[in-house]
């Protein structure tokens, strides 16, 4: 079909530059935030009214905006921070594209209150859609408040994109997490509705050496994650070439599946970077095992000549001038202070290369051994893994041991010999990865860890819809530290999470403490899985903006609960997979799509070996 070109209208194309900025609630609050702390606030409060998308106001202290200026900053490339194309060598705010003002006024109803310091009352400015539609003064304290509501009101279409109102908020609250790392010396207050989540007061920041400075970064921690998790984390800083970092760090039992626990904050900017991320996971070596990642909180200086910020649309991404030399000095300044942690932190959590389950049999070359082994069957199990030092040591320990009575474990030993009964598939394990069983008319290869994630994850649904999981109770209650925004991930999946056969209660943000956990679970550390549970259903809410949170915590428990490659199986064990797998309604793949399962026919080897 042939069409004419035509400008678009300029409201039109305001909306449609607009979604590159505020592509989602949680960026327009970024914006409103960053002009905040850009205005040189001291106290900043947040309030939202039910969700991010119906209302929310950031208001603060700062320097405020003239009342002659107030229609200027809604305009598009309007700003006070950049004048010539070289400051962005000189950076040292937040924004500097004069951009988000009015892109969110494009999408939403904003009412911007500003007061200069010598001005007697503020000075009000009220856009919908982008209009101003009112101009008014109203009494307020020196500084700015900024409400936005009803976003995306005129663009459906990015509505029905959005993440879940709950999950925007926990972003919110992660998003406010981060900016308090970055800037202790103010203070912050995040309310919802009439609920005070958040409420930090102002940090001191004076001291001019790295080692005092993360002291007093801790106190902001501590605020943040309470003061078991925050009197932890290690202190690491170095120093080359005017590159400043300082980091804290934690410790190695407390590392994730997901990279959720780490904040990377490069001249007080609230990035993501692989590169960063990597350098850390460099330093920890052997302390993590493969797919593991550090929490971590890392400052990182770099004279603004030798960083652009201008490479992403909502600016959450940067590219320095020198990646070489960025790495070496966070690895190098972070390995220090982990070098010499303790010897038990060095055998912590080493997944993969030890088993949950008792060594026994078949891919073990004694006879004897494995005959010993057998006589364990049917014995509760209990792992027990080298203590802490953490300052509970005793709470600690109890986490690191849960008994794992598998339910279908037979009573009796499993025969040991191969022949004695003569119905039994034969089966190997290979690399302690792959189950190898000879079927009618060939042989199939089972992914041990993608068909225990098959069987779990069914499992899940029905238990999420229904028939309510068994629990195991733990010897001992295990006490799991979260942050903010996890907690609130535990509250929202409550009745999931019980249904699968988790035993939680709330000792108070952000303390929960674990009871029970579902009675398949063959994970030594309870509070852990948790973690990797919850950061995975929050990074996939996150990412896809998906409502089905239930689909999200059947796939992420599936896969964190599920025996994994490296992990020994004994015959029982790997029989009771095959015989589960093959009765799940789809056995052939994992809830991701991988395979579970591959199949060589006898007629295939036949005739690769020229029998046919
Ligand atoms: P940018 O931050 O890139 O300059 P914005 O669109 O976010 O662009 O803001 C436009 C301008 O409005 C800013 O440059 C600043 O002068 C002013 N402004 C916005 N919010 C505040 C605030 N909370 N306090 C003082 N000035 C503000
Ligand atoms: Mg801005």
């Amino acid at each position: 079909m042939e069409r004419s070109i035509r400008r678009l209208a300029p409201e039109i194309a305001s909306r449609i530059a607009a979604g590159e900025v505020i592509e989602r609630p949680l960026s327009a609050l970024k914006e409103v935030l960053e002009n905040a702390l850009d205005a040189g606030a001291r106290a900043i409060e947040i309030r939202v009214e039910g969700s991010l998308d119906r209302s929310f106001t950031v208001a603060d202290d700062g320097v405020g905006i003239a009342p002659a200026e107030l229609e200027l900053a809604l305009e598009r490339h309007a700003t006070s921070k950049l004048s010539e194309f070289d400051d962005l060598d000189r950076l040292a705010t937040l924004g500097f594209r004069g951009e988000a003002l009015p892109s969110i006024a494009a999408v939403s109803r904003l009412r911007i209150a500003s007061r200069r310091r010598g001005a007697v009352a503020a000075d009000v400015v009220v856009a919908e859609g982008g209009e101003v539609i009112e101009r008014s003064q109203a009494p307020r304290a020196p500084g700015t408040t900024v409400e936005v509501s009803g976003l995306f009101y005129n663009t459906p279409a990015r509505r029905k994109f959005m993440n879940t109102p709950a999950g925007e908020l926990r972003s919110g609250v992660k998003l406010v997490e981060c900016y308090g790392l970055a800037y202790p010396e103010v203070a912050f207050r995040f309310v919802v509705d009439t609920r005070t989540r958040l409420d930090w007061p102002a940090v001191t920041v004076a001291a001019d050496s790295p080692e005092a400075r993360l002291e007093q970064r801790r106190e902001r921690a501590l605020a943040i994650w309470g003061a078991r998790h925050a009197q932890q984390l290690v202190a690491a800083w170095g120093e080359r070439d005017g590159l400043t970092v300082e980091a804290l760090l934690g410790l190695p039992e407390h590392a994730r599946a997901t990279r959720e626990g780490q904040v990377f904050l490069v001249n007080r900017r609230w990035i993501q970077s692989p590169l960063l991320s990597h350098a850390v996971r460099q330093a920890y070596g052997n302390l993590l095992a493969a797919g593991r990642f550090p929490a971590c909180t890392v400052w990182l200086e770099v004279p603004a000549a030798r960083l652009d910020v201008n490479v992403h649309p909502t600016k959450r991404e940067v590219r320095f001038a020198e990646d070489d030399a960025v790495r070496s000095l966070t690895a190098g300044a972070c390995a220090r202070p982990l070098a010499s942690l303790q010897p038990p932190y060095a055998v912590a959590d080493t997944r993969g290369a030890e088993s949950p389950w008792p060594d026994r049999v078949f891919d073990r070359p004694s006879l004897g051994e494995s005959a010993a082994g057998e006589l364990e069957l049917g014995l509760p199990t209990l792992v027990d893994r080298a203590p802490l030092s953490t300052p509970e040591g005793g709470v600690a320990v109890a986490a690191q041991i849960v008994a794992i009575p598998r339910p279908d474990r037979p009573a009796t030993p499993a025969p040991v010999t191969e022949h004695v009964d003569p119905d039994a598939p034969e089966l190997w394990q290979l690399h302690r990865t792959y189950i190898l069983a000879s079927v009618r008319g060939g042989l199939v290869i089972v992914d041990q860890h993608a068909a225990h994630e098959r069987i779990l994850y069914e499992e899940a649904h029905e238990r999420m819809s229904g028939r309510v999981g068994l629990s195991q109770q733990l010897l001992f209650p295990t006490l799991v530290d979260l942050s903010q925004s996890q907690f609130d991930l535990v509250l929202e999946l409550g009745p999931w999470l019980k249904q699968l056969g988790w035993d939680l209660s709330p000792l108070g943000p952000p303390t929960v403490v674990v009871r029970g956990v579902p009675a398949e679970l063959t994970a030594h550390a309870p509070g852990q899985v948790l973690q990797d549970i919850l950061d995975g259903v929050s990074e996939a809410t996150g990412k896809t903006g998906d409502q089905d949170i239930a689909e999200h915590l059947a796939r992420t428990y599936a896969c964190h609960a599920a025996v994994r490659a490296g992990d020994v199986l004994s015959r029982a064990e790997m029989r009771w997979l095959i015989d589960r797998l093959f009765s799940t309604t789809l056995p052939h793949g994992d809830p991701h799509g991988r395979p579970t399962f591959v199949r060589l026919d006898l007629d295939e080897l036949n005739r690769r070996f020229g029998r046919s």
